[in-house]
């Protein structure tokens, strides 16, 4: 089915992509759609995912990263491991149209955003405190009390006794069990009626991470890509898709002609491959409006909406259940 326009979103993306649409309907384009629905949903203090009031990491600070593509020329602009800056989107989309770079990460990124004139300020409030002493102090754990111990010790002696810290306990095991359910990031794909493609991603990344952990979401062919004809975009367990070169692939094989679907599902399907444990979702939409999604996590949903729409509409993700035999 060919639409005039098109646009997508992951299960927090409600909140931005009616601007996003109407963006669309006006004849705007694809970029601005989708920053214009990414800032909105930067924006929202109930979502612990995504800008203001993101997950802080180990050390309570919040650290963001975003990313965003333009399908026709390929362009592309990432930040990482920015503080303090509430539009991350907006940062990412500088650093692609006006910078001669791809990605600025932490300190550079801030300079660069500063320069710009971007407000610093504060991106957390009592609910995000809350939010990260209740981590803290295990109160939002359902995990073992060794859990517990470990994030506490993880944070009281990061700069001193890593190290130690890293020896006594499974902390890769550990975060592996964080990761199923302390994150999120949100994706935006949108098809202008110039038919554009543009796909952008914003996050706090994975809640209590290491000071200057990367996930995917900034990183182009891991948890964001776009070609002239598709683009893709991840949530979930970031270090999953950068091992698997998640987006690109999904671009990639699409390309090649494999159908919108099969491409889409092979993101999720390449998690057999390295066989550790972790959630993926994977978000992809086509030059035509078709969209697509797949995850691995049963009950996830993503929200799409097309030029014969008034309104973005809640669609339940294909799950491929990874543990059946
Ligand atoms: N992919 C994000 C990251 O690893 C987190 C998420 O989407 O839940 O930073």
């Amino acid at each position: 089915m060919q639409f005039d326009y098109a646009i997508c979103g992951t299960r927090n993306a409600d909140v931005g992509l009616p601007a996003g649409l109407k963006i669309l309907r006006e004849g705007g384009s694809a970029l601005d759609a989708v920053e214009e629905s990414i800032k909105l949903i930067e924006n929202n203090p109930y979502d612990i995912t995504v800008g203001f009031n993101g997950f802080p990491n180990l050390l309570g600070t919040v650290e963001l990263d975003a990313s965003i593509m333009d399908g026709k020329t390929r362009q592309a602009g990432s930040i990482a491991a920015v503080r303090n800056f509430r539009h991350p989107i907006s940062i990412a989309r500088k650093v692609m149209e006006i910078s001669p770079h791809v990605m600025l990460v932490g300190e550079g990124a801030e300079k660069f955003a500063r320069a710009l004139g971007f407000i610093e300020e504060d991106i957390i409030d009592e609910l995000g405190i809350k939010n990260y002493h209740n981590i803290i102090e295990g109160k939002s754990l359902e995990m073992p009390q060794e859990a517990q111990t470990l994030v506490r010790e993880l944070f009281m002696r990061f700069d001193d006794h890593l190290k130690e810290v890293m020896e006594k306990y499974a902390v890769k095991d550990w975060y592996r069990k964080l990761s199923f359910d302390k994150h999120g990031t949100t994706n935006v794909i949108a098809l202008d009626k110039h038919n554009n493609l543009a796909v952008g991603v914003s996050t706090s990344g994975l809640a209590m991470k290491f000071p200057g952990r990367v996930g995917d979401s900034p990183l182009f062919g891991a948890g964001i890509y776009c070609s002239e004809t598709v683009g893709a975009a991840c949530t979930g367990t970031g270090e999953l898709a950068i091992r698997l070169s998640t987006a690109r692939l999904v671009v990639d094989r699409y390309e090649r002609k494999l159908p919108l679907d099969e491409s889409t599902r092979s993101g999720i399907t390449d998690l057999m491959k390295i066989k550790e444990e972790g959630v993926l979702h994977i978000l992809s939409m086509n030059n035509k409006g078709d969209c697509s999604a797949f995850t691995n996590k049963d009950g996830i949903f993503h929200f799409y909406a097309d030029s014969n729409m008034e309104e973005p509409v809640k669609r339940l993700s294909n799950y491929i259940n990874l543990k059946k035999k």
